[in-house]
């Protein structure tokens, strides 16, 4: 246990939000909170009203004009999205609304259905005017989703912000996004971060990331799914099948500077599968990665920042 820390809760974007301070701050605490919920504003697609909505909402229409930040993030989505062979479509939208995974209502559609959405996923078809910083879906039925990544900017931008504030040592954990500042006192070895056992309790871990300073951004298959004919149908998907991505992977954790990057790349990974993503990682010195797999294995790329501690060693640990 962590010997003065202070820790802050809350339920925002649908996930438990954790914060840890060294010294007793609500106030800051309540400051973090609610700089999340301005930033889900923005960005969400779970309600009715936000900048991202209303880009949605004029799909084949016409061009809404947005914010910096919104823009900002629009064009990172955008780039990975277009980049030859990616995994990650922010453009995923109609997709991932038809299956509703994670909601109510949720079921395998017919595979005629899926079919017919795939015209609707072409991230090419997203017109950006950085002029007027005005974005427009070029076929009506279009839909951004930022799901992929909003938690890992917002995470950074919570760093930024207590950073400012003077605060040296923090960890903010935005339903599994977990970025850090600085290592906690008198633990030089960092912060400890767990990674969760594949189906297990909340408290079963396969092992502890430790960290200083860095972001730990864990995607998994079990985090938002449903069984059905003994198939487990979860929340990220194939861009070019319209169907979950279907690999030996149960999660891959990313450890990087930026949660943003993070959330990126784990989902960029999961569609390489491992043998492709270590390779990858070999050439990204600012990147590290933990694969998770459905026979028992866990894979840590050469780790250059981080520590792996193993818990449960009824799983295989491969470097
Ligand atoms: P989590 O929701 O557990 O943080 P991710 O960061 O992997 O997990 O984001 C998953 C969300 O990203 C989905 O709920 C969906 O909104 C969106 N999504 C699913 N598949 C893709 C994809 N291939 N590319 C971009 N976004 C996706
Ligand atoms: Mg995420
Ligand atoms: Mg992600």
């Amino acid at each position: 246990m962590t010997e003065g820390v202070y820790s802050y809760s809350a339920v925002l974007m649908g996930s438990p939000i954790l914060l840890k301070l060294f010294d007793d701050n609500p106030t800051l605490a309540r400051q973090v909170f609610q700089l999340i919920k301005q930033q889900e504003n923005l960005f969400t697609v779970n309600r009715a009203e936000s900048e991202v909505m209303s880009i949605n909402q004029a799909a084949g229409r016409h061009a809404v004009r947005v914010s910096e930040a919104v823009f900002r993030l629009i064009s990172v989505a955008h780039a990975v999205s277009v980049s030859p062979g990616s995994a990650f479509n922010f453009t995923i939208g109609p997709v991932v609304k038809r299956w509703k995974i994670g909601f109510q209502g949720h079921a395998v559609p017919p595979a005629d259905e899926i079919a017919a959405l795939l015209p609707l996923t072409d991230a090419h078809q997203v017109i950006l005017n950085e002029e007027d910083r005005s974005v427009f879906l070029q076929q009506p039925g279009m839909e951004i989703d930022l799901g992929a990544i909003a938690k890992g900017y917002i995470a950074d931008v919570v760093q930024a912000f207590l950073r400012q504030q003077g605060v040296p040592q923090a960890l903010i954990n935005l339903g599994g996004n977990v970025q850090t500042l600085g290592a906690p006192p008198h633990e030089p070895q960092g912060w400890s971060i767990g990674l969760k056992k594949p189906f297990g309790r909340e408290d079963e871990l396969l092992g502890v990331l430790q960290v200083q300073g860095k972001s730990v951004v864990t995607s998994g298959i079990y985090e938002r799914y449903f069984e059905l004919d003994g198939k487990c149908w979860h929340h990220i998907f194939d861009p070019h099948t319209g169907y979950p991505l279907d690999n030996e992977l149960l999660s891959v954790t990313v450890i990087s500077d930026r949660s943003l990057d993070g959330d990126i790349y784990t989902t960029l990974l999961y569609g390489m599968g491992v043998e492709q993503g270590l390779a990858y990682l070999a050439d990204q010195p600012d990147l590290d990665a933990v694969f998770v797999t459905r026979d028992r294995q866990i894979i840590c790329s050469s780790p250059r920042h981080f520590q792996f501690q193993q818990r449960d060693f009824a799983w295989q640990l491969r470097y």
